[in-house]
């Protein structure tokens, strides 16, 4: 049996090489990938302006497959999540953020993740595998046409948009699976495909420094970097790639990957522990750290509420915490937002705050598990947290 080869895998550069190994012209390339990334096309004989021999032959060696949606539920406030099976009982969220201006999607890169930060359940449930580039860009391509299906808008350019803005911080690391997330990113930024400014796509990192670097030549979009402490001591227990990378080196690569960004500042997220990294003096630390002549960097904080879960044995700062934090932040001159809760009703749950899945019995156990958990850790439990920036 012929494997059939997975066109959702390939960046531009790849499937113009591909086309030609069929013996077609570059352009052919281009019209095919129009087709599969901006009408959401996965049936060769809907490409109309394709010759005919060009689809047969398409058809008998080629497939355009996104991981298959084990569940899709929708929160009363627009906020949509897809379950999604990425293989041997593996499964990754996806998760839509409508807001007025625009639309924000969530991916995942990795099931489960290695980094074990101590405030992430994904952590907890360690390592399973990288995501492909089909199952990574899938989510986008299943998304955005999914999402257009649902409202009535057509495909292609000339239907509006749904995603306008994406960011790489659902489950797992992304720069620990460089080489299919650089390639899912080139087809989110090609005018052929989704054709999505830099600025709009966001990754965030645990502090992969050698691979900071590699993506500011290759790809550099919007840079978030998980801070979450404020001296090396707090951050070797709370993201333990510190001690790899330790703030000193972590900071330089920030200044480095500024000089190819496409913003002027990175964005720095702070996951709000009650007693662990929420005191004005962790926040006068931070505030040292980020304005230090030699380490300093220009950038801007985004608090994060955490969101407990059973193995931690961390709990979420007060909200009057969190404001104070923020404020002495604001007062030393920082741009500093408090991340929003949302799809609580949903349990729609950012990947690095409560990415429960990695596999559908765990999944399901914790489904089952939510109301107890919810009485034992607060009505916020689960919840989703949304990007304010
Ligand atoms: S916060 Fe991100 S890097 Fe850390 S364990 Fe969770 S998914 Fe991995």
């Amino acid at each position: 049996m012929t494997t059939l080869t997975n066109l959702l895998d390939f960046d531009p550069a790849q499937l113009v090489a591909y086309c030609a190994g069929l013996g077609e012209k570059p352009f052919r390339a281009k019209q095919l990938q129009r087709w599969i990334h901006q009408f959401g096309a996965a049936d060769f004989d809907s490409m109309t302006d394709l010759a005919k021999s060009l689809r047969d032959k398409l058809k008998t060696r080629a497939e355009i497959r996104s991981p298959s949606v084990i569940s899709d539920n929708t929160s009363t406030d627009g906020t949509r999540k897809w379950l999604v099976d990425v293989g041997n009982g593996n499964a990754v969220e996806t998760v839509f953020i409508p807001e007025e201006n625009r639309g924000t999607l969530c991916i995942s890169t990795q099931a489960g993740c290695a980094v074990n930060c101590r405030f992430c359940s994904t952590g907890k449930q360690g390592f399973n595998r990288n995501l492909t580039v089909s199952e990574i860009i899938g989510q986008l391509w299943m998304a955005e046409f999914e999402l257009r299906r649902t409202k009535g808008i057509e495909p292609g350019p000339k239907g509006e948009r749904q995603i306008t803005n994406v960011v790489m911080m659902g489950m797992g690391e992304p720069l620990l699976n460089f080489e299919p997330t650089v390639t899912a990113l080139k087809l989110m930024l090609d005018d052929n495909a989704y054709g999505l400014s830099r600025r709009r796509v966001t990754l965030s990192t645990s502090g992969v420094v050698p691979m900071m670097d590699k993506l500011s030549q290759e790809v550099p979009v919007a840079l978030a970097v998980s801070l979450h402490a404020s001296n090396d001591a707090l951050r070797d227990g709370l993201v333990p790639l510190n001690k790899k990378y330790p703030l000193r080196d972590l900071m330089a690569a920030c200044k480095r990957y500024l000089a190819f960004a496409p913003r002027d500042f990175i964005t720095f997220e702070y996951c709000m522990l009650d007693g662990v990294n929420d005191t004005d003096e962790h926040a006068r630390e931070l505030l040292a750290l980020v304005n230090d002549p030699v380490l300093g960097v220009s950038c801007k904080f985004n608090l994060i509420p955490f969101n407990p879960f059973p193995e931690s044995g961390l709990l979420r700062s007060k909200n009057p915490r969190i404001k104070g934090f923020a404020q002495v932040l604001m007062d030393g001159g920082l741009v500093t937002t408090i991340r929003k809760t949302r799809g609580d009703d949903i349990d729609a749950a950012c990947g690095q705050l409560a990415g429960e899945v990695q596999d559908r019995t765990r999944v399901q156990e914790r489904m089952e598990k939510m109301d107890e958990y919810k009485k034992k850790f607060g009505a916020n439990f689960g919840r989703i947290v949304e990007i304010a920036s």
